[in-house]
Parts: C-alpha cells; sequence; structure tokens
C-alpha cells in the first residue's frame, strides 16, 4: 500500500534522511519509532508530498507522490506535526473548508457528521477551535484527515502536548481507525508503538535501523539485564573479574564513587543471575561490594540493542556465506 524506496533528504551536506526503505502494507498499522530529530517528519512530509526528497521515490497503492501528487494525496490523511488548524474558524467552518480544499464527493452533512461521531467530537461542532482543550484540537486535527474517507492514515507524533488520559483516549482512537486503514504513526514513545502498531520501523539519524514485527523489537530489548555495582577496589582488576563471570556479556567502567568506590555498568544474560556469583568473587578478594542497582532501558538503549542485533545477524549471515563456498 505504501512503498518508500531509498528516499534521502540533506540539508547541506547534512543528511536528514538517508536510504530510507520500507513497505507498509494494506491494513497494517506501523510504527514509526525514533528519537527526536531522527528523520521521522521528514520522511512523513517526504511521504505526503509536503517535502520534496532530494532522491528516492514514495508511492502510494502505486501512485508516485511526484508523478500524480493530487491522486496520491487523495489517499492519504496526513496529520502533521504541526495540525494546521485555524483558531478562529468552528470545528464546523473548519471541516467545511477541508471538504472544499480537499473537492470531496461524499455526501457533505452526513459525511462530516459520521466523522464528528467516529472522533467523538459532535459536542463541539459549533465551537471556535481557539476554545478548545489540546486533546479535542487534536481530534479536530484527525477528523481533517479523515475528511474524503482516504485508506491510509498517517500520524506525526499525535499524542505530543497532551494529558495522560487524552493520550489513552487518542491512541485507543488510532487503533480503532486501524481496524478499517491503513496507518502510519510517527513517534519517539517506545509503549506508544508496542501498543498500538503491528510492526515497527525504527529510524535513527536518518536511517532506519530495525523493521521487525513488534514482538520481535521486544524480544531484542529484553534478554539482557543491565545492573551498575559499586565496588572498593583496584578498578581494572575488578573490570577484569567482573568479565570472568559466566553470564557477563559487556563490562565498562563508568565513574568514581563514594569511600574510593568505582561504578561498574554489566550487561548479562537474563536468564543467568549473576549476583550471587559476583558477589562471591568479590569477596574471596575482599573488594568490597557497596551497591547495585537495576538499570531500566531507554529509547537510546533499545536502539543500541537494535544495532547490535542487526549487526549480529550481518555478520552471521556473512560467515554462513563463506562457509557455503569450502
Ligand atoms: P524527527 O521528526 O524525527 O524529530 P526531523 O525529520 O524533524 O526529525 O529532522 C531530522 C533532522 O533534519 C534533524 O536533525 C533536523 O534538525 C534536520 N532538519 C529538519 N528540517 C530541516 C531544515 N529545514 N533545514 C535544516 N535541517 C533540518
Ligand atoms: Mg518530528
Amino acid at each position: 500500500m505504501i512503498e518508500i524506496r531509498g528516499i534521502t533528504k540533506r540539508y547541506g551536506d547534512k543528511y536528514a534522511a538517508k536510504n530510507v526503505t520500507f513497505t507498509v502494507n494494506a491494513g497494517e498499522i506501523m510504527g514509526f519509532l525514533g528519537p527526536n530529530g531522527a528523520g521521522k517528519s521528514t520522511t512523513m512530509n517526504i511521504l505526503t508530498g509536503y517535502l520534496s526528497a532530494t532522491s528516492g521515490t514514495a508511492r502510494i497503492d502505486g501512485i508516485d507522490i511526484l508523478q500524480d501528487p493530487i491522486a496520491a494525496k487523495a489517499k492519504i490523511g496526513f496529520l502533521p506535526e504541526q495540525p494546521p488548524l485555524y483558531p478562529d474558524l468552528t470545528v464546523k467552518e473548519y471541516l467545511n473548508f477541508v471538504y472544499d480544499l480537499k473537492k470531496c464527493k461524499l455526501d457533505r452533512k452526513k459525511h462530516l457528521e459520521e466523522i464528528c461521531r467516529v472522533v467523538e467530537i459532535s459536542d463541539v461542532y459549533n465551537r471556535v477551535i481557539r476554545n478548545l482543550s489540546k486533546g479535542y484540537r487534536q481530534r479536530v486535527g484527525i477528523a481533517q484527515a479523515l475528511v474524503g474517507n482516504p485508506p491510509v492514515l498517517i500520524f506525526d507524533e499525535p499524542t505530543v502536548g497532551l494529558d495522560p488520559k487524552q493520550i489513552i483516549d487518542i491512541r485507543n482512537l488510532i487503533k480503532d481507525l486501524g481496524k478499517e486503514h491503513t496507518v502510519i504513526l510517527s513517534t519517539h514513545i517506545l509503549p506508544e508503538v508496542q501498543a498500538i502498531c503491528d510492526r515497527i520501523v525504527v529510524i535513527n539519524k536518518g536511517e532506519i535501523v530495525a523493521d521487525e514485527k513488534t514482538e520481535n523489537i521486544a524480544r531484542a530489548v529484553e534478554g539482557k539485564r543491565r545492573m551498575t555495582y559499586n565496588v572498593c577496589g583496584p578498578k581494572d582488576e575488578v573490570l577484569k573479574l567482573i568479565r570472568s563471570i559466566p553470564g557477563v556479556t559487556y563490562a565498562e567502567i563508568i565513574g568514581n564513587r563514594e569511600l574510593d568506590s568505582t561504578a561498574f555498568l554489566v550487561e548479562s544474560d537474563d536468564k543467568i543471575d549473576i549476583r550471587k556469583p559476583l558477589f562471591f568473587a568479590l569477596a574471596d578478594k575482599r573488594w568490597p561490594l557497596i551497591g547495585m542497582d537495576v538499570m531500566g532501558m531507554d529509547l537510546e538503549d533499545v536502539f543500541l540493542a537494535l544495532v547490535d542485533q542487526k549487526n549480529r545477524k550481518e555478520e552471521a549471515r556473512k560467515g554462513g556465506r563463506k562457509g557455503e563456498k569450502k
């Protein structure tokens, strides 16, 4: 349904998007995940024809956005990061304006009423947009995207700036819309894509680093335990000892702490609890362990885990090919 191939966007010598390639199948809810500045809005704006790419192609339902922008745009409902609302208009006036702009052919009254029912804004239909809460304004933005009944919906960071209740409501609404539409949801919030999406495409620094079913992303993130340990002892030797404990996959010194102790970041296989063997090994050396802390995974860690996984997969593939030649 959506096909992006080799999209590159350069600003001067800086790449906002670099050879971005992915497809979204009809009926799918795809999560486009990446930290701020990753290139999500750039990619969405190119896909929707708001921005031209330096190179690459974007097709919607087989239609190239550059070759036939009007036909391609008619297939897309887009909620940009900054929704294009007119604060002085009422919801009714605004949606009628969008209806005209899109040259919609559906029965005007019935169509707009139906949209308002779906996004639950019927009760503010005659209110001026300026006076609506942020949550309601975001709904009006979604209503605008639905005018003309496009099969593809693209939402760029739709929950930013909303309160927790509004966030849940908007997520549920997107999930519902996903039953009848092909959806791209762009966000920097990992739990958001995990809650809503079937598949996740991860972008970092303008490049796609993962394209996986949602459950596989969870697998890349899990399987690893991260802790910090504070130990009093000769730090290089302590580090060597930590690395020798079975189950430890990674260890580094992250700083000096109280009582002349050193802090170590340690990653280990989540099926092996390294705390007891590590404690006894340190006690044997009379290097006191004076603190330990669990470290959660944030988005940055997820990227590292994914990039790591990708590199390992590629190496395995290369290794396999070498093997075949023999
Ligand atoms: P995201 O939506 O993932 O936060 P963006 O697509 O907005 O990221 O931006 C990607 C990168 O491109 C950022 O580093 C941003 O600073 C840069 N960028 C975006 N628009 C412009 C522009 N008009 N001129 C120069 N750099 C830009
Ligand atoms: Mg953005």
